[in-house]
């Protein structure tokens, strides 16, 4: 069967990574999450002190250190999946927090961030049989992508189940402060200047607000069986 690009954009929080990952285990693909490379490095500039009190990065000083930032993934042996490591040291639990996630659009932001980022999530595609998701993977990073999906769901469930994954993770949470973010981020991604979130014309819209777990994989695996069949259409 045919390796394809599968590229997986969509708003915050809205469930792009679990369907990701299962479906990557599912057909033997590798799976990268490129929002965790932008929280990497939103890490790296939070631990070096390069936000002012605004909250604003201190742009020139983060571009002069991103040589030194490396950002990279390696699979957890005992449940397979890949885990984010910044400058060798696994970061996974840290990214995923509220103070990240609250600095990490306007790091994103930044077009010598991207130029670094999307070169590398290129780099990771190019042997083809891999899924990616983001917010300018179907539009910047892999135009040429086989198969693209926008996802989105309402604001309200998005913050529900971020709440949920926080608190499951025994992480301190509060349901308006993430429902805060999430707006903020989809603002803030969708009015940048560089790769802004959207849907890129080709791309399926799938939006899971009523959907279970269950149903959006099984929904993405028929996808995945339509664009790799060899057929007329391919
Ligand atoms: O996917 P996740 O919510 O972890 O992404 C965190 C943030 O990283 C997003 O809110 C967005 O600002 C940024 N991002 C991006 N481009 C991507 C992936 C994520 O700008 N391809």
């Amino acid at each position: 069967m045919k390796k394809i690009i599968i590229a997986i954009d969509g708003h915050s929080s809205c469930g792009k990574s679990t369907m990701a990952k299962a479906l990557a285990q599912r057909v033997g693909y590798i799976y990268v999450d490129t929002g965790a490379m932008y929280r990497a490095v939103t890490l790296f500039a939070l631990q070096h002190g390069l936000f002012d009190k605004q909250g604003r990065p201190l742009e020139a000083k983060l571009e002069a250190l991103m040589p030194q930032v490396s950002v990279s993934f390696k699979l957890n042996p005992e449940t397979n999946l890949p885990q984010t490591y910044l400058n060798g040291q696994c970061v996974e639990s840290e990214i995923r927090g509220m103070e990240v996630s609250s600095h990490v659009s306007p790091i994103a932001a930044l077009p010598f961030v991207r130029q670094a980022m999307t070169r590398q999530q290129q780099l990771m595609g190019r042997q083809k049989g891999i899924v990616m998701d983001g917010r300018d993977i179907g539009t910047v990073v892999f135009p040429e992508a086989e198969l693209k999906i926008f996802v989105t769901a309402s604001a309200q469930v998005r913050a529900q189940r971020r709440y949920d994954e926080l608190k499951a993770k025994g992480q301190e949470a509060s349901f308006d402060e993430i429902l805060k973010n999430v707006k903020e981020r989809d603002y803030i991604d969708s009015h940048r200047e560089v790769a802004p979130l959207r849907q890129a014309p080709d791309a399926l819209l799938l939006d899971n607000s009523n959907l279970t777990i269950e149903e959006q994989n099984q929904w993405l695996i028929q996808q995945f069986e339509a664009h790799t069949q060899d057929g007329p259409e391919n």
